[in-house]
């Protein structure tokens, strides 16, 4: 059997361990003669599963007790509208940080349910920076603040966060999720597709401040309601269930392989330290952001001419490096390492990297 480097920006690697668990349980869950595929969600086994899978993430990601984890679907997407739905309840206004597509379309949603505005954007360099914000721009009276913490697409990552004050900060961290330590009491809410770092597609997680539930506006759907979820138990409606079932297996591999998020953060630093410092000494490759905004978890980087990024993605895909053809919008690559991309990964891409690079330096 031979797997390759998959660096797909997502749906993206899992832990081999995890999928090895997975398959030894597929037909036989613990004794119970099912998978946890087909398991009724209101049986006692699966109910074992999702609260160890919500008390891990609280342990692993230190969430404080005035937080509510919320275990949902419909992607970080449909979080673009259940946030305004939700939190524009007050003044009806929020501020958005434009620093991609994602939270482009996240304003874009936000503008639909009361009055979004742009605080900054870095549309003028191809979102290759995070624009620096000047508090004094902020709204005010805003019910929150919203920012796309790690931007995918782009590959860049705020390094600090907006001084919002007491207007709560929102955040998309679908692609920074459990990548390294995050002070969730510096947040009003949280929000992540699962896809990228913590389980395959089809669940969505949202950790939120308690006292932000139960005031969403009238036209809410049901399904929106982070109320009706929180007071469920994420058990509203049938849950994601296999999916929350291998986050809690990524979850164990952070906690007992890794060792926590100190030492996923060592980890992922060290891959990315590897792939940029080969990019910044090469003659031949170059990324396409910022140092100072550069992202642990996505890495775009270009030749400059796109013939030859055709046949490097070509002749990467060949030797098993796969899914690193750029987004559309920034061209060239994007090797995207989330947790799960052992360094041997990153080593042996660089080393191939070099390799072409002696082969098509003209
Ligand atoms: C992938 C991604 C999304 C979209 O997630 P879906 O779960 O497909 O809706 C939103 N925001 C960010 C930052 C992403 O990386």
């Amino acid at each position: 059997m031979a797997r390759v480097y998959n660096f797909s920006a997502g749906p993206s690697m899992l832990p081999e361990q995890v999928l090895k668990t997975a398959a030894a349980e597929m037909l036989d869950y613990k004794g119970s003669g099912q998978s946890v595929m087909e398991m009724s969600h209101r049986s006692k086994t699966y109910d074992a599963i999702i609260k160890e899978a919500e008390a891990l993430l609280r342990e692993v990601m230190n969430i404080p007790d005035n937080y509510k984890v919320l275990f949902l679907q419909g992607g970080a997407s449909s979080q673009f509208a259940m946030v305004p739905l939700n939190l524009m309840n007050k003044n009806h206004k929020a501020d958005y940080v434009i620093t991609g597509q994602w939270a482009n379309k996240a304003y874009k949603e936000a503008a639909r349910y009361g009055d979004a505005h742009v605080v900054a954007s870095s549309a003028d360099k191809t979102f290759s920076y995070i624009p620096k914000l000047d508090p004094a721009t902020f709204t005010p009276d805003a019910d929150y603040f919203h920012i796309c913490m790690n931007n995918t697409i782009y590959g860049t990552k705020y390094h600090t966060l907006p001084e919002t004050g007491n207007v709560p900060l929102v955040a998309d961290i679908s692609s920074c999720a459990l990548s390294e330590p995050i002070d969730v009491s510096k947040f009003g809410l949280l929000y992540a597709g699962a896809q990228k770092n913590m389980a395959p597609a089809g669940l969505t997680v949202v950790i939120i401040r308690e006292d932000l539930i139960g005031n969403a506006q009238d036209i809410t759907p049901t399904m929106f309601n982070y109320q009706i979820h929180a007071d469920n138990g994420s058990m509203f409606n049938t849950p994601p269930c296999y999916t929350i079932y291998i986050c809690k297996l990524v979850l164990e591999w952070i906690k007992n392989e890794i060792g926590g998020l100190e030492n996923m953060k060592k980890i992922n630093e060290k891959k990315a330290a590897l792939l940029y410092d080969f990019l910044d000494n090469s003659k031949l490759f170059r990324g396409t952001v910022v140092p100072e905004d550069r992202s642990l978890m996505n890495i775009p980087f270009v030749t400059g001419d796109a013939d030859l990024d055709a046949k490097f993605v070509a002749e990467a895909t060949a030797a098993g490096f796969v899914n690193l053809k750029g987004h559309r919008t920034v061209g060239g690559m994007r090797a995207s390492c989330y947790n799960a991309m052992p360094i041997e990964g990153v080593e042996k891409l660089v080393a191939f990297m070099k390799d072409f690079e002696a082969k098509n330096l003209k």
